[in-house]
């Protein structure tokens, strides 16, 4: 059978540097003296693509995926000679997810320039509806540019998804509710809700260290995720993974395959992928990154074999993640063991306490342990294991 792969196509590139933000990507003015980096970038994509291609002959991307930074920094001609490049290399399937993560305020041009060249879907960054907090977070939209996007993108026929933070300082529950009213009225095909975390070296992070502006609030933070799981399951958004609801039929396939812990290959300078038994990281410097590339070969700055201890520790952290849990079944065929022996202890105690649970042959973890899953998931670390071969 042709191997199955999926495509994750690293644009490093930002506008502005949000104040939240520890992704790798660089603000466009970093690369004021090099106008041509993004033409050169989009070359050494398309190089980089064809050369896996060269390595899996005949494989399948049943998806692409467009991340960054940015990816619509780049010009939409650019982004549709990468994927021709991606349909060259592999068959991709007229089926085949294709999402492009995108900057609210693209306009229609654009936008039907990417669904001429096959992208089904597209994700804003949209964070906020409430305009003091985009100020606070260092964002260039506004509230009306989302709005327009969001019109034009089902005007094409796009899967829309929209992701926004909450738990943010200052951030009071009414603007949380308001903000997800204001989301649900531009009829998202998926949300993506993600607490704020305040990552080391952000900008906010120095602000709230400094005194400038409050720490969050993980009391208030937990009031606005339960809020949201009630809101959106009356707006008809299912819940189908810790931090992501979508309208029956458009969950993202292409997460799912990091959530199953499966295998991905990863394009770009500081890209990540998981392929056969390894993981890879790409280098990061975009500049570098084209050096390498059109040196020949692959621009891999580390590979770290994965053991089996890990990755089914993995498996477990991640697939937990979503609400349909592990097949266990699956799990014995995919490592020689059960689960249930592999972490008897930590799967007891986690069923007495009544944060897991097995329902149809799969484990997952109950309604009430979404708030506390990092600590029902931190138990499934590879140390937890009893017995690893
Ligand atoms: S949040 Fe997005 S747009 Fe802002 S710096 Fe990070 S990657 Fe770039």
């Amino acid at each position: 059978m042709a191997e199955m792969v999926a495509l994750y196509v690293h644009v490093p590139f930002c506008h502005v540097r949000c104040r939240f933000c520890n992704l790798h990507a660089y603000g466009m003015g970093d690369y004021a003296t090099l106008p041509d980096l993004r033409a050169a970038y989009t070359e050494a994509l398309a190089a980089e693509i064809a050369r896996w291609g060269e390595r899996l002959p005949g494989a399948t991307a049943r998806t692409v995926f467009f991340g960054g930074g940015t990816p619509t920094e780049l010009d939409a001609a650019q982004l549709a000679h990468v994927l021709a490049a991606a349909r060259a290399a592999f068959v991709v399937p007229d089926e085949a997810e294709v999402t492009v993560e995108a900057y609210p305020g693209l306009g229609y041009p654009y936008l039907a320039a990417l669904r001429a060249a096959g992208v089904s879907r597209v994700s804003f960054g949209v964070q906020s509806f409430e305009p003091r907090l985009l100020t606070m977070l260092d964002r260039a939209h506004d509230v009306a540019q989302v709005a327009a996007s969001v019109a034009a993108a089902h005007d094409l026929g796009f899967s829309v998804a929209l992701d926004l933070i909450y738990g943010l300082p200052t951030q009071t529950l009414a603007e949380w509710e308001a903000t997800l009213g204001q989301a649900l009225a531009l009829a998202p095909d998926h949300l993506s809700l993600y607490a704020l975390s305040l990552e080391e070296a952000t900008r906010l992070r120095a602000l709230v260290k400094a005194g400038v502006l409050p720490a969050p609030d993980a009391d208030l933070a937990a009031d606005m995720y339960r809020h949201a799981q009630a809101r959106l399951a009356e707006a008809g958004l299912g819940q189908y993974e810790l931090s992501n609801w979508a309208r029956p039929g458009h969950e993202c396939r292409h997460n799912q395959v990091y959530w199953r812990n499966e295998s991905w290959l990863g394009i770009g300078a500081g890209a990540y992928g998981s392929y056969d038994g390894a993981r890879y990281e790409n280098i990061p410097s975009p500049t570098r990154y084209v050096e390498l590339v059109r040196q020949g070969g692959l621009p891999i700055a580390e590979v770290e074999p994965i053991g089996k201890a890990t990755a089914m520790a993995e498996t477990v952290i991640l697939g937990l993640r979503l609400r349909g849990g592990i097949d266990l079944d699956e799990f014995a065929r995919r490592f020689g063991r059960r689960l249930e022996d592999v972490y008897a202890a930590p799967l007891a105690e986690l069923i007495t306490w009544g944060l897991v649970e097995v329902v149809g042959g799969r484990l997952r973890l109950t309604g009430r342990a979404l708030l506390v899953a990092n600590e029902a998931l931190l138990r499934f670390l590879p140390e937890a294991a009893s017995v690893i071969n």
